[in-house]
């Protein structure tokens, strides 16, 4: 075999295999904007993908190495790893460079998907829309602090995400501190644990934007909640900008104190409501063009129709029909996506080799001797959540479903909560062997691969 140049030049034919087989093989990472990155070289059995996006590069490194491994692998015959660097230049591409203001441990949290350009405005949102936008051009001066609230599913954490991607775009070193306001719970135990409030404080307190998502979950015996309370009014003084979402409206949240449903009232509340069928129908075609998907105009007006409760949901139809679609290898169309809604596309998942997650709903419930209604429930307790945390846990690992399909599915949750499960099982299991124990047992009840 002749022997290979040091650097070996990746042509379009080799660009359009690696894709191909993305779409096929992976469609749940796919996006339409694959096409905008390329493969630039070939240097000591490493494929380099530019990527010059931020946002879209901590998307790729965090959700799609092992797609690409294996397209580039499949695509070219040899074994190359995969590496997606932002410079053209070896070297330039150290941690910090993509890093930009955002709080680094949760930037994995930001998903180049939930940008304005990819929100569609509605009556339904008009309002909420029009005042995110007004904060990213003038930050902790408009609206502060900016509180949207609506049910599940309805685009609130879609919101506040593209608020701090614009904020970044237009200011790269804005220091945001984004999270779901159960990892800020979770963080301040941590950090009262370890005797590390001095940088707990010092972490929030500095931030140039603070970011919390479903602060509904605050709750009332917490201390938590009185460390937020300060952290609030040191921010609000200086004039820094808090954003906050929640399913309720500040009076409406049970647990929440006076003193802060107060001041959530004192900035600007904005309420989401549901999408009308046109609202609906844009939002499904803005979906279908993300996934780089083509859909015939009669699928989504049908989808729409169909559910009129939460946005996730149809986003659940849609991917249900695109997986039809691929199980019986054809194109998309009313005829298949009425039959993908129907029983017999709901077993497809079965069929094409993973479990579905009905399947393991139903083995989790059977290994805890649990009610499914619960596991789906918003109920918060012990007996529930490392049961419904395992069941995202596996979700991920035997299914090719998303993270928010994955949130969808079990309660309408999104899909940070997943994230957070995915990552406190796997910790688990390492730490404690009845968790261990669990997770095998029920691996073999849905008879997945170990
Ligand atoms: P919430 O935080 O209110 O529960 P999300 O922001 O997670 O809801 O939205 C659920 C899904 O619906 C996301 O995938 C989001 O992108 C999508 N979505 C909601 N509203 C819109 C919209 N106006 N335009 C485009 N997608 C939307
Ligand atoms: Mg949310």
């Amino acid at each position: 075999m002749a022997k290979r140049n040091a650097t070996d030049h990746v042509g379009q034919d080799l660009k359009d295999a690696i894709l191909l087989h993305l779409r096929t093989q992976h469609p749940d990472v796919c996006r339409h904007w694959f096409d905008e990155i390329n493969p630039i070289s070939i240097e000591s059995g490493v494929l380099r993908f530019l990527v010059t996006q931020p946002v879209r590069l901590r998307y790729l490194q965090r959700s799609c190495a092992q797609a690409f491994t294996e397209a580039v692998q499949s695509a070219t015959g040899r074994l190359l790893a995969v590496r997606f660097v932002e410079s053209e230049t070896p070297g330039a591409n150290s941690e910090q460079t993509c890093t930009d203001g955002l709080d680094v441990e949760e930037q994995g949290l930001l998903v180049p998907d939930y940008s304005f350009d990819s929100f569609v405005v509605g009556p339904s949102n008009r309002l909420a829309h029009a005042a995110a936008q007004a904060i990213t051009e003038n930050l902790g001066r408009s609206y502060n602090p900016f509180f949207i609230h609506g049910g599940v599913g309805l685009g609130k954490t879609h919101l506040v995400q593209a608020i701090c991607q614009e904020v970044l775009r237009r200011s790269p070193s804005t220091l945001i501190v984004y999270l779901s306001c159960n990892s800020f719970i979770d963080l301040f135990h941590e950090c009262v644990r370890a005797g590390k409030m001095r940088d707990f404080r010092h972490r929030f307190r500095n931030a140039e934007m603070l970011v919390i998502d479903d602060v509904h979950f605050l709750s009332k015996r917490d201390q938590s909640q009185e460390e937020f309370f300060h952290t609030f009014n040191s921010l609000y003084q200086a004039g820094h900008q808090i954003v906050l979402s929640s399913d309720a409206s500040p009076s409406d949240i049970p647990a929440l104190e006076e003193r802060l449903v107060s001041r959530f009232n004192c900035g600007l509340v904005v309420r989401m409501d549901r999408p009308c069928f046109e609202t609906k129908v844009s939002i499904l075609k803005s979906k279908a063009k993300l996934l780089g998907l083509f859909v015939p105009d009669d699928v989504p007006a049908y989808l729409a129709a169909r559910f009129d409760s939460n946005i996730r949901e149809l986003e659940g139809a849609l991917a249900k029909v695109r997986l039809y679609s691929l199980a019986n290898n054809q194109p998309i169309s009313l005829e298949l996506a009425r039959a993908a809604m129907s029983d017999e596309g709901a077993s497809v998942a079965r069929a094409s080799g993973q479990p579905s997650i009905q399947s393991i709903l139903e083995a989790v419930t059977k290994y805890y001797d649990l009610k499914m209604v619960d596991l789906l429930s918003k109920k918060r307790h012990k007996s529930v959540t490392l049961p419904r945390q395992v069941c995202m846990w596996l979700a991920r690992r035997h299914t090719r479903y998303s993270l928010e399909e994955i949130g969808g599915y079990i309660g309408g949750r999104d899909h940070t909560t997943v994230l957070h499960a995915v990552k406190s099982v796997t910790n688990k299991i390492e730490l404690d062997t009845r968790v261990l124990d669990a997770v095998t047992r029920i691996q073999e009840l849905i008879g997945a691969r170990v």
